[in-house]
């Protein structure tokens, strides 16, 4: 079995038992593996109406297979479960190396059910499966959690080859905004995804092995790679912008496009970059760049910073964090930004969740509907100590921060204000300002995951015009685009292969690669069909949830109110224009839901 073990890892934390299964060779053709196979594992083991934090729910680790191969950037290994947070089906993309170390591992997936007792880590390290006791690792952030079990380790080399993934002071609490994070400092992103992990007392999970993986064909795969490369390293996005700042290079394009929110999505005007973008970011940081397995790009920025009241080691701030924990919040000040940051890493906090319910409190604070004392916290925009001491509360639960740690949706709804909440689907939303960039609004409305860009790269149009330059203004195209976009990452995340290089190389690019890879003889369309299938997957498991066409909309603010300030000033989004055309060419009826044919044509 080419690039894949074919094998499944079944733990139930119940029981304290493990079970190795063969996956059938139907579902991988059908699913591909990564994101996928979780997904249609998920679907048919998982009933629709569980509650995420019950010990029914299930938790799903699953690299694709060209994860581990060497092929570019193979290295995304896909959580999938039911998000505490949205209810929707959610399925988190973990970069770095624990999924290629999966693969070593001898596994493509691992299936956690059940709940254990009392607190546990799961290792799985060198063909010894054991579910470990972990009391003395609950209550720790994921950095001490890492660095720990790894002291604890007789074996200092297989150590520094062992990668976890866990859970932090948020999770364990079931905090709905926690994530999970891996190499104790890459954030996962998928905000309600660490209160699953935490509910079944999962504290941690790690791997290390030494299998092998096969190629297809190997020559072949190794021109086809090193063309690839090549063809990277001369992009001007990802040869050089990626390498020095990592996603934070948007900062500037997106300020001077009008599309990137500040105080809550109130305001989108133009000031300087100067503080907030690439420049702040170099003087701030002493950025060390650093790669996922087998990627050339090596986006990923760590740094450290050291002042009187906060020490650590971390990612610098990406543009997502940027926007949430900054802009959106209206602090202006980097060193802050970067703070929250790693305190949410640490905490195992999702930056974009977080950071958008602390903008959605400070806007209740601003228009004088909730104040200190029903809040028992400051939430002044631009206040960088009322952001992190906010941060730190939600993650452990003190005081009145239980309410804010339910979500911004929740929190604005307490207040009979959930209009000022700036989500879908109860997930707030990363910082595009959808009237500013039509494509990616319709996206943000019709995502099966809420509104994160992940789950569609059309900003590598709208915004870099990488291979067509589309003005992100108009709605023209905008739903062929979301679409292509939507399948492509859900082809691209099964295959276990990151979305950036898109930015570098078109889609059929790295079709010679995956071919090579897998011994397959597929098209690029081939591909994006089955991306397409595993879209309606995803979709028919979200309306057995309780989820249809009238989840699939923006908040009011981007109906109705223009923008106003910054080069977009005037725009609001055209998003219920383009929605028909967006239901119709996906084959869905006018009520948003896939029609038989449909299904027929896709095999589901
Ligand atoms: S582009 Fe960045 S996130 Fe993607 S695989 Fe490479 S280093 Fe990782």
């Amino acid at each position: 079995m080419y690039g894949r073990t074919g094998r499944c890892l079944r733990v139930n934390l119940t029981k304290g038992k493990h079970l190795v299964e063969e996956i059938a060779p139907e579902l991988l053709d059908k699913f591909i593996g990564g994101r996928g196979l979780g997904v249609k594992v998920y679907s048919d083991e998982v009933d629709p109406q569980t509650d995420p934090l019950g010990s029914e729910n299930k938790l799903i680790f699953v690299s694709g297979p060209l994860v581990g191969t060497g092929a570019i950037s193979g290295a995304s290994c896909n959580v999938v479960t039911k998000s505490a947070l949205s209810g929707t089906i959610a399925c988190a993309k973990m970069r770095g190396h624990f999924g290629a170390e999966l693969k070593f591992a001898g596994f493509d997936m691992i299936v956690v059910e059940g709940r254990a007792e009392s607190p546990v880590i799961l290792s799985i390290l060198d063909d010894k499966i054991n579910i470990r006791p972990a009391l003395e690792y609950w209550g720790r952030s994921t950095s001490e959690t890492e660095v720990m079990y790894k002291e604890n380790l007789d074996d200092k080399w297989a150590a520094r080859e062992t990668h976890l993934v866990s859970v932090g002071p948020a999770g364990e609490r079931l905090v709905p905004l926690a994530n999970v994070i891996n190499d104790g400092f890459l954030s996962v992103g998928g905000a309600g995804i660490g209160a699953v992990m935490g509910s079944k007392n999962l504290k941690a999970i790690a791997v290390k092995g030494n299998h092998s993986l096969l190629i297809a064909d190997g020559d072949r795969f190794v021109r086809v790679v090193t063309n690839l490369i090549n063809k990277l390293n001369s992009a001007p996005f990802t040869s050089h912008s990626m390498s020095a700042w990592g996603s934070a290079f948007f900062i500037d394009l997106c300020y001077q496009k009008g599309m990137l929110p500040q105080k809550n999505f109130q305001s989108a005007a133009f000031v300087d970059s100067k503080d907030i973008g690439t420049e702040a970011l170099s003087n701030t940081f002493a950025l060390r760049s650093s790669g996922c397995f087998a990627c050339p790009i090596a986006c990923i920025k760590k740094t450290a910073v050291n002042y009187p009241f906060f020490k650590g080691k971390g990612m610098a701030p990406t543009y997502w964090a940027i926007g949430a924990l900054g802009l959106n919040c209206a602090v202006r000040d980097m060193a802050t930004i970067g703070i929250a940051h790693m305190i949410c890493a640490e905490m195992g906090l999702d930056p974009i969740a977080a950071g958008g319910t602390v903008a959605t409190a400070m806007e209740l604070v601003e228009k004088e509907i909730a104040d200190r004392d029903s809040l028992k916290l400051e939430f002044r925009f631009g206040q960088g100590e009322d952001l992190l001491q906010a941060l730190t509360l939600m993650a452990t639960k003190k005081g009145h921060a239980k309410r804010i740690g339910k979500g911004g949706q929740a929190l604005a709804e307490e207040y009979g204000q959930s209009k000022r909440f700036m989500g879908v689907k109860g997930l707030s939303m990363a910082a595009f300002d959808p009237r500013a960039i039509q494509g990616m609004g319709l996206h943000f409305a019709t995502s099966n995951y809420g509104p994160h860009h992940l789950y569609a790269y059309t900003f590598i149009e709208e915004v870099l015009g990488v291979h067509e330059e589309l003005d992100p203004l108009t709605t023209e195209g905008k739903p062929e685009l979301v679409k292509r976009y939507q399948d492509m990452a859900a082809i691209m995340d099964s295959l276990g292969l990151c979305n950036w290089p898109l930015m570098g190389l078109k889609f059929n690019n790295l079709v010679p690669m995956i071919n090579s890879c897998l011994g397959t003889e597929y098209r690029a369309d081939d591909l994006l069909r089955i991306g397409e299938r595993i879209w309606n997957q995803e979709r028919l498991y979200n309306m057995k949830a309780g989820f249809d066409h009238t989840h699939d909309t923006l908040p009011e603010r981007f109906l109705k109110e223009p923008i106003p300030d910054g080069p977009a000033q005037g725009q609001i989004s055209k998003v219920d224009e383009m929605l028909p055309r967006y239901y119709d060419i996906r084959g869905w009826s006018e009520k948003g839901e896939p029609r038989a044919e449909t299904l027929e044509a896709l095999e589901l």
